[in-house]
């Protein structure tokens, strides 16, 4: 089911948590809503919710106009950051009692909880049903919570920062698996995150937000290889950022005039005797620091009074070194 909102706007005081936010969320794909904290990107999943009043603007679920409808009347649900599983509960009953109260009859209920289960790859967990939310992991909690979300087969589903709780190695894996739920089910999902790794390798679309804006929405590998904006470009992946212009040569020169933007992937590290290839940029600086990353290294070089990163799968001497990035990997910003 196609989301759309229209001139979204929601004020708390004097803090504009939504400016006008014209947005659509195709139909079956999963768009992620990524920014800062505090970019409005809660806000906005709020009001697709319900829990949240604009102050003006309006919000359509398909052809429904949905701006004054009472959450649940919604055909939404939603996925929280602290699993809001009910602890007194069994995970059978999580699921059956959303059921209930829609009236499912009671011979559908045992198949629908075990289907949604199964949706989430819980079904092979002994006992599951009968178990209690503290008996089980933080990746199963949120799974559990899931599988409450879609076992109403809601026509749209809502997530905010559904992993955040969890540690880094079950995030990798519950992602996968929302991933592969949306997909299955062909659901329209909504997902809000702070984590722009995260936001890229999940969805179908990201929506960049700054300060209660739309910076830039598109597929993900459109919008960081042609971001619109510094903000945006910066924003995603290891970014680097100069207050520089390009002479004529590719020469990266200090000046207050622009602003380079380019990747810490991008840079290739080369001798100073080496010249630059045609069609690239380049700035001479010394390596002043290595890291090592697991996959690869990450160099720190020191360009005047700046330090940017470069990454290689080698490690790199200290030193004197030519940076180089090809002309198409940079991203050049007048000043205003
Ligand atoms: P985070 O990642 O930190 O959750 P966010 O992008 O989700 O940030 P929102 O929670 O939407 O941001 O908040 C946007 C702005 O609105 C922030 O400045 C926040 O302080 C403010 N805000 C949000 N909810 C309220 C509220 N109930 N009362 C007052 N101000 C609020």
């Amino acid at each position: 089911m196609n989301v759309r909102v229209e001139d979204l706007t929601k004020r708390y005081g004097q803090v504009t948590a939504l400016d006008g936010v014209s947005q659509a969320f195709p139909s079956g794909a999963l768009t992620a809503v990524v920014g800062p904290s505090g970019c409005g990107k809660t806000t906005l999943l709020r009001c697709l919710a319900g829990f949240v009043a604009p102050d003006r603007g309006r919000l359509w679920m398909g052809d429904r106009d949905i701006t004054y409808a009472q959450p649940q009347s919604r055909d939404a649900a939603v996925v929280f950051q602290s699993y809001a599983l009910w602890p007194h509960m069994t995970v059978f009953e999580n699921l059956a009692f959303a059921l209930r109260l829609r009236k499912v009859p009671r011979r559908d209920i045992e198949q629908r909880v075990r289907e949604a289960l199964d949706l989430v790859e819980l079904d092979r967990v002994p006992g599951i049903g009968e178990r209690r939310p503290r008996q089980l992991s933080g990746g199963q909690q949120q799974r559990v919570a899931l599988a409450r979300a879609v076992v109403v087969r809601p026509q749209v589903l809502l997530l905010d920062e559904p992993l955040s709780n969890l540690d880094a190695k079950i995030r990798h894996r519950v992602r996968v698996e929302i991933r592969a739920l949306q997909r299955r089910t062909g659901i329209t999902a909504i997902y809000v995150t702070h984590d722009q790794e995260e936001a890229m390798s999940i969805a179908d679309m990201v929506v960049v937000m700054e300060g209660g804006r739309v910076a830039q929405a598109g597929r993900p590998e459109e919008v960081y290889a042609q971001p619109k904006s510094p903000f945006v470009a910066e924003f995603l992946g290891s970014t680097n950022v100069l207050a520089a212009v390009m002479g004529p040569d590719g020469r990266i020169l200090p000046s207050a005039a622009g602003s380079l933007i380019f990747r810490a992937e991008d840079i290739q590290l080369a001798s100073l005797q080496e010249p630059a290839p045609a069609g690239s940029a380049w700035v001479d600086g010394e390596v002043v620091d290595v890291l090592f990353l697991g996959a690869g290294y990450r160099a720190y070089v020191r360009v005047g009074e700046e330090v940017i990163m470069a990454d290689h799968r080698t490690p790199m001497p200290r030193g004197a070194v030519r940076a180089v990035i090809p002309l198409e990997k940079v991203f050049a910003f007048g000043r205003d």
